[in-house]
């Protein structure tokens, strides 16, 4: 990457109104066959628009074909039922209806590949495309065929590698894995998560990230962020084990967070996308405000390797806040930048 600190988003962007309900999450679909499929490459046009009028540098598809970013890639796998449903309490914290594992996991054909050719056709600037973590996708489902977390982990990994080795070869230049539940599970990210991850990536050329964040601006995760405490160390607990991993970049929430900055010092030589947007509040963050988050990781990250982000994905917020957020964004990247050429 030429650019000095390239912005980004963590992946997902509003929806427009006449494809899905906006500010919810799984909001149902509200077109249909052949009016949806144009529907949906509207709106990545629109969001992919959006990100250059802001300024992103790498741009992405805000997730405008998916309902969700776990469940969509789950819906195209064999071996999971979506009719038997059982409630389980997600990373902890809530319970939900899900699917059930009935059978081997596989995936029988490409799940995002053909969108994000459509994406790359669009656009010459750099692209990424971000993918569910095998830890995360285990923990949305009820397991009654391998009753293994570890096994059923590893399953999903060897389907997320097919994904990204075609994804890669649509020209997709970075490749990420939301991992949610790294900052949940901690033993198991240790014992088998970042194995699972390294799966997952094998083989591939282009960058991969890992975005391990506290989630979602949702009650569910704004009511747990209330029980973590004045200081949240749940990344010291797996970064050292990431800092040794293949994975590249390391996306993580630090703006309006606890997260004690000087934790980046456990992945040191990683490139970081740092999490430099709230996307839990629809106040607007001032560019002095993005590049002051920039500024306290500037003294744990390089320059060169330092990758100005949101905290999560979007989705959830008005489009015009997700504007102004964009625009934040780069304004404050464009500051530091200014600063470190003087
Ligand atoms: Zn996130």
């Amino acid at each position: 990457m030429k650019t000095l600190l390239p912005t980004s988003t963590a992946g997902s962007l509003p929806k427009p109104s006449w494809l899905a309900e906006p500010e919810t999450l799984w909001s149902p679909w509200k077109l249909q066959d052949n009016e949806l499929i144009d529907g949906k490459h509207d709106a990545l046009r629109i969001a992919l628009q959006e990100q250059k009028q802001a300024g992103i540098d790498i741009v992405s598809d805000g997730e405008q074909t998916r309902q969700h970013f776990v469940t969509t890639f789950i819906e195209h796998l064999s071996g999971v039922d979506f009719e038997q449903r059982k409630t389980v309490k997600i990373r902890d914290r809530y319970d939900a209806s899900v699917p059930t594992v009935v059978g081997p996991i596989s995936r029988p054909n490409a799940v995002f590949v053909e969108d994000a050719k459509f994406l790359r056709q669009q656009t010459d600037q750099p692209i990424k495309w971000a993918l569910p973590g095998p830890m995360t996708m285990v923990d949305t489902l009820y397991d009654d065929h391998y009753k293994s977390r570890e096994k059923l982990a590893w399953e999903f990994a060897k389907a997320l590698n097919q994904e990204a080795k075609e994804l890669e070869a649509a020209g997709v230049d970075i490749i990420q894995f939301d991992e949610p539940a790294f900052n949940v599970f901690f033993d198991e990210v240790n014992d088998w998560g970042i194995a699972c991850l390294e799966k997952a990536i094998e083989g591939l050329n282009c960058e991969t990230v890992v975005h391990i964040c506290y989630g979602y601006g949702i009650k569910a995760n704004t009511d747990w962020k209330k029980t973590l405490g004045s200081e949240w160390r749940q990344y010291e607990e797996v970064f050292p084990k990431l800092q040794q991993s293949n994975i590249d970049i390391i996306s993580l929430e630090c703006h309006n967070s606890s997260v004690p900055i000087e934790l980046l010092a456990l992945v040191q030589g990683k490139k970081i996308m740092v999490g430099a947007i709230d996307v839990a509040t629809n106040t607007i963050e001032t560019p002095e405000e993005v590049a002051a988050t920039l500024r306290k990781a500037l003294k744990y990250v390089d320059a060169d390797k330092l990758y100005p982000c949101t905290n999560c994905g979007m989705a959830p917020l008005s489009r015009e806040v997700a504007r102004g957020k964009l625009n934040a964004l780069r304004a404050g990247a464009e500051i530091v930048r200014k600063e470190l050429a003087t």
